[in-house]
């Protein structure tokens, strides 16, 4: 279904990320990988997931003396991924990291603003750099990235931009100013966004997730249960009977095929909006 498209997931070497990866690839999108971590595991991931989803029983009639055709052909039936180092920190990286997609695997036609990290304290104890680390990385990253890669996707004509908010994009917590402040401007761009290209067949949409179990998560678990002096498995339970009133994480393949939905023709009018999964978070 998504043949002959490109997809940029950003923040994609763990946790909801990957799973965006796993089903774009799956549905035959090639992938522009990237995020944090050792780089022999990276490359070994980025190994693993292009022969996982390789279709292998295919047939193209390419002429092999003609190189135009055999390109042809290895678009067109191989999923090819490729890695970016790009720190989402860094507007130049950014910048980088879609004229190097454009380059290597011929568009960026897919989107997707994941990065992100969290940090909690009181406001009046919020560390200035936490602040800027996360208005940079979970909010400016999302602008620059969309701001390079759209002038290519209007030529095109065809383009999702997906920016994967959160809960925290639409209602707050205690002790998240800055990741609150960051989701809620993301949903602002996302707007934006959407308005302005409306007529051009681009969607921007958010996608707002309630708890998923990825290691962003575990570390709040875990910090939860030092300062508790609970078990992590209480905590666990603790810290979905809050706010998850399906009692159940988000899984990360779930979010990945709503991102394919939001690729396919049916998701073709949403735009601009909010989309929330999380078990009913936002409903209460
Ligand atoms: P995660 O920690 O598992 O993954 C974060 C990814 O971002 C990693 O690949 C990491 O390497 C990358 N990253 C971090 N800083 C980066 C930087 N400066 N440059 C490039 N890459 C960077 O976290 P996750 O839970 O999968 O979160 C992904 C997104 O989903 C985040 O935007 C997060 O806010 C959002 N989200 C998560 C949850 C949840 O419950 N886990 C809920 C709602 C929204």
């Amino acid at each position: 279904m998504l043949k002959g498209k490109v997809a940029i997931v950003t923040g994609s070497t763990s946790g909801i990320g990957l799973g965006i990866v796993h089903e774009l690839a799956r549905k035959g999108c090639r992938v522009m990988l990237n995020g944090f971590g050792d780089k022999g595991e990276i490359e070994k991931l980025r190994v693993n997931l292009q022969s996982e989803f390789n279709i292998e029983i295919e047939y193209s009639p390419a002429d092999m003396s003609k190189s135009a055709q055999i390109q042809e052909m290895v678009s067109e039936f191989n999923i090819e991924i490729e890695y970016s180092p790009a720190d989402m920190s860094k507007s130049a990286q950014i910048q980088e990291m879609v004229s190097e997609t454009e380059k290597k695997l011929g568009s960026v036609d897919i989107l997707v603003n994941n990065a992100g990290i969290q940090f909690t304290a009181p406001v009046e104890n919020f560390p200035a750099e936490k602040w800027e680390a996360i208005l940079s990385i979970n909010l400016s990253a999302a602008f620059y990235a969309i701001q390079a890669a759209l002038p290519g996707i209007q030529k095109r004509g065809w383009g999702r931009i997906i920016n994967i908010a959160s809960a925290h994009g639409l209602v707050a917590s205690p002790h998240k100013a800055a990741y609150v402040a960051a989701k809620h401007g993301l949903v602002g761009l996302t707007k934006v966004v959407a308005l302005e290209n409306a007529k051009a067949n681009i969607t921007c949409n958010a996608i707002c997730p309630g708890w998923v179990h990825t290691p962003l998560v575990q570390k709040q678990i875990t910090d939860r249960a030092a300062q508790e002096g609970i078990s992590v498995e209480k905590a666990t339970i603790e810290l979905l009977s809050e706010k998850q009133p399906s009692l159940k994480f988000v899984q990360t393949e779930q979010i990945g095929q709503m991102v394919v939905f939001l690729c396919s023709d049916a998701g073709s009018s949403i735009t601009g909006t909010t989309l929330s999964m999380d078990g009913g978070w936002t409903a209460q």
